[in-house]
């Protein structure tokens, strides 16, 4: 894809002025955090994927607790699923930890334990994409690879003034190219560091202080009025809504049945009570005929328990779950996987079951 010529010309006058610029006020106003001014490609990767999806404030708790338990990258690979999910739980976007393990353990079967430091092989492992391997090479490599996360596709499409959308696939070509033509090749870890911290601490996405900004003499969007409207987006995000009802089954011996999830859904990995999907709300009388319960409860069981409607929001998802604690008269069959109910804090679970669990002493119950 060709480069337009108008921000041809642009580039060869501000290439540098741009660069300059933006790593001065870097200097000047960047946030002291944990995984700064250090090359370690261990601790760039493992922040900048706690990172993805979440907030500095609670990414930084995650990333000291990751960092604690699992120094190196032979520490993360040798731990079990299960360790590595707990220590993750309540950060959501579960497919991050379970790639972050897996990718351990390749790089410590496939490149001897070291982190590759080309970016092909960078881009090649799972869960690492064009941004992730761009921020991992530049930053610990000095590699010249662009960056080009939400907030530096705002901020250059006000600064240039570009239209196009940048969920289109038109659209993220465009804005690499841009990204690529203005990085300093010279400096590419220190360059992309700036221009990200530019974006989300300068650039915001409300009200940013154009008046005091050091490049609002060149931008486009300031000059045009239109920093409200930039960047355009065009997809709508469609959400849907999901109806959990957990059956939190204690037997006799106040043991709780657990499942592991393990389809290609929400959650894959993590543990839930035994649990009935359905498309509307539905009261217990309607669960129990349509999911018979009584099979695994037997004939004689006590509702000790039903929970409010948790409303539970997702990316694409609304979840809408109620839980409903049931005693039953036996023991739990050998075949049932059940664990005792002072142990459930060993196990990793979604936020929204760790919220009921924050509600409800299964312990006063029974
Ligand atoms: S002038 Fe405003 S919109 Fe333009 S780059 Fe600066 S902060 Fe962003």
């Amino acid at each position: 894809m060709r480069i337009k010529r108008g921000f041809r010309l642009i580039f060869t006058t501000m290439n540098e002025w741009f660069s300059q610029h933006l790593i001065n006020w870097y200097e000047k106003n960047k946030r002291d955090l944990p995984w700064r001014n250090q090359t370690d490609p261990y601790k760039i990767w493992l922040s900048e994927i706690i990172l993805q999806q979440t907030q500095v404030v609670q990414g930084t708790s995650y990333y000291l607790k990751f960092i604690d338990k699992y120094p190196t990258i032979l520490n993360l690979a040798n731990a079990s699923e299960d360790e590595v999910l707990k220590l993750w739980q309540g950060l959501g976007y579960y497919s991050r930890a379970r790639n972050l393990h897996t990718t351990a353990k390749e790089i410590v079967s496939s490149f001897n334990g070291k982190f590759p430091n080309d970016y092909s092989s960078v881009r090649g492992l799972k869960g690492i994409g064009d941004y992730t391997a761009a921020a991992i090479c530049s930053f610990s490599f000095n590699l010249p690879y662009a960056v080009l996360d939400g907030n530096v596709f705002r901020f250059l499409s006000r600064l240039f003034g570009v239209e196009t959308p940048i969920d289109i696939g038109e659209g993220k070509k465009e804005f690499q190219l841009l990204a690529n033509e203005l990085l300093d090749k010279e400096k590419p870890g220190q360059h992309n560091q700036s221009i990200m911290e530019f974006g989300s601490q300068f650039c915001k996405v409300h009200q940013p202080n154009c008046h005091q900004c050091v490049f609002s003499e060149k931008c486009q969007a300031f000059k045009t009025n239109s920093v409200n409207r930039l960047p355009v987006k065009i997809k709508k995000t469609k959400t849907k809504n999901r109806y959990f009802n957990y059956v939190v089954f204690i037997d006799k011996n106040n043991n709780v049945l657990l499942n592991k999830r393990s389809e290609n859904d929400i959650w894959k990995g993590l543990y839930e009570f035994y649990l009935s999907e359905s498309k509307t709300e539905i009261p217990i009388q309607e669960l129990i005929k349509l999911d018979n319960i009584e099979k695994i409860a037997g004939q004689k069981f006590d509702l000790l328990h039903v929970s409010k409607t948790y409303k539970h929001i997702l990316s694409h998802q609304i979840l809408y779950s109620k839980f409903f604690v049931l005693k039953i008269g036996s023991g739990f069959k050998k075949t049932i996987n059940h664990t005792p109910i002072h142990n459930l804090k060993e196990y990793a679970f979604s936020r929204l079951i760790e919220k009921f669990l924050d509600d409800c002493n299964l312990m006063d119950l029974v």
